[in-house]
């Protein structure tokens, strides 16, 4: 057991390692140090909420943690790097459901009851606010793991009125909090559970109602929603560590939403509210020019040809594993003195800051990774891009077409350069499901194949 003091002292410790983690994680070369901060954060404040006074069972609280852990590394082994975002989904749900059975416990606790007056009120308005966040949190992240998972189509289900509906429920959910805060003792059980039920529906219209291309916008506000549940299950138990921790992860991923809503030019509003994205009413442009190809020996000897390259990945490389071939080409193109660079979009692949992960694995170096506004200025005057495994954040449409649901998203504008190679497998369509007018671009060649295999024959070849 530790004294209150003691554990106050731990707490803040903790929420200094947090805010310290925060920082590492910001840059690539301070990663690994941010991470470093946040377990060791985690720890401290596991153990000291753990040995706090009034904690009782520790022997249950060893096996839980036995067995949470054992799941824990079994998944973070197993896990795909492909599946990371709907790891990362599926974890935000645990959060939001942990937010409703907290504010369940803490409403049921017959210490609540010995609460008076204005504490007892605002006890119990944290409970359902926790639970009504909580609630939307949980189903939303299911939805968007099923989303990201393949097993729920992306396309937006948006319905005519949805809207007016959404303002009836929370209209209900209002007068049910008010009966709940006025309910004696425990009879407000009832409405506890009908609000979890209206809030859970929310929670699964809000991101049926958001469309593929969008989702980037929805993990990571999710992230924020899990955020503010834990900040508000903090509340409910009067644990500080958690409302701060709760409050980085609320702010922080809000801040990323915003930062992700202005690389798709979507409004932040219409985000939260959901239902963006919808397709039904856009007509996209028909398809002109032809698509040639082109095979791996032409390919060696354009990038023979070309003094300036630029390397564009996408989803694909996530999938092919290409990222260490395409290192290697990298290195003996830099041999050659040509000038290389990847350029990145800050949606590319399933989850935010996806690109730079898998390129920061194979080694490259962050000098040559350059995000998207400092390379498209580049490209009218270089010779050579190299599409891997890309498809939605080249596509052209996003500037051309004001049918298409990815219009006035910024893409990394390729056809600009002189020539311009694509990598994948066949003509199929990305994650919005549209169809790519570069493909057709008379300075655009297609190089099918898997992503990594490609790579392999293009340095045998090189
Ligand atoms: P896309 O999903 O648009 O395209 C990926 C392309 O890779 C496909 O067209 C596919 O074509 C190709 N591909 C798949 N497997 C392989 C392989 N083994 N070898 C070669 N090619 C392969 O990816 P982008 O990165 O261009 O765009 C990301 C999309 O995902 C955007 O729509 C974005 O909004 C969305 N999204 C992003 C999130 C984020 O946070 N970054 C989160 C959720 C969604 P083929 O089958 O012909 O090979």
């Amino acid at each position: 057991m530790i004294s209150s003091g003691i554990q106050t002292a731990a707490y803040l410790f903790a929420s200094i390692l947090f805010i310290l983690s925060l920082g590492g994680l910001s840059s690539q070369e301070s990663a690994k140090r941010g991470v470093i901060y946040g377990i060791v954060g985690m720890a401290i404040a596991i153990l000291s909420t753990v040995l706090g006074s009034g904690v009782n069972g520790h022997i249950y609280i060893i096996i839980a943690l036995a067995i949470a852990s054992v799941i824990g590394l079994i998944v973070a082994r197993k896990v795909e790097m492909t599946s990371m975002p709907q790891l990362v989904a599926i974890l935000h749900s645990f959060v939001g459901l942990a937010a409703v059975l907290v504010g369940f416990g803490s409403y049921l606790d017959p210490h609540t009851q010995e609460l008076h007056g204005s504490e007892h009120t605002i006890h119990l308005v944290e409970v359902f606010i926790g639970v009504f966040i909580g609630a939307i949190t949980f189903t939303g992240s299911i939805i968007a793991w099923g989303k990201l998972d393949g097993k729920i189509m992306s396309k937006a289900l948006a319905y005519k009125g949805r809207h007016v509906v959404n303002i009836i429920l929370m209209i209900i959910i209002s007068v049910l909090g008010v009966m709940f805060v006025k309910a004696p003792e425990t009879t407000g059980l009832m409405q506890l559970i009908i609000m979890t039920g209206i809030a859970s529906f929310i929670g699964v219209m809000l991101v049926m109602a958001i469309g593929g291309a969008d989702m980037p916008v929805v993990v990571s506000m999710l992230n924020s929603y899990s955020g503010w549940a834990a900040a508000a299950a903090g509340f409910m138990l009067g644990n500080d560590l958690l409302i701060v921790t709760g409050a980085l992860v609320g702010s922080s991923g809000a801040i990323l939403s915003i930062i992700m809503c202005e690389a798709m030019n979507r409004s932040f509003i219409s985000v939260i509210f959901g239902g963006f994205g919808n397709t039904s009413n856009s007509t996209s442009k028909a398809m002109e020019g032809e698509v040639t190809s082109a095979n791996h020996v032409e390919v060696s000897q354009m990038l023979k040809e070309a003094k300036s390259v630029v390397i564009v990945p996408g989803y694909g490389m996530a999938v092919a594993k290409a990222q260490y071939p395409i290192y290697d080409l990298v290195k003996r193109l830099q041999a050659d003195g040509k000038e290389v660079r990847f350029g990145i979009h800050p949606v590319a692949g399933r989850l935010p800051g996806h690109m730079n992960v898998l390129l920061a694995e194979a080694s490259v170096p962050y000098d040559i990774v350059l995000e998207m506004d400092e390379v498209n200025p580049d490209l009218p005057s270089t010779d050579l891009v190299m599409v891997i495994g890309a498809n939605d954040i080249v596509n052209p449409a996003a500037l051309e077409d004001e049918g298409s649901p990815i219009y006035g998203m910024p893409v990394i504008e390729v056809w600009n350069a002189k020539k311009v190679i694509v990598m994948k497998r066949s003509m199929a369509a990305g994650y919005a499901g549209i169809e790519n007018p570069l493909f057709y671009k008379e300075n655009t060649d297609m190089l099918y194949g898997d992503a990594k295999q490609s790579v392999d024959e293009l340095i045998k070849n090189y």
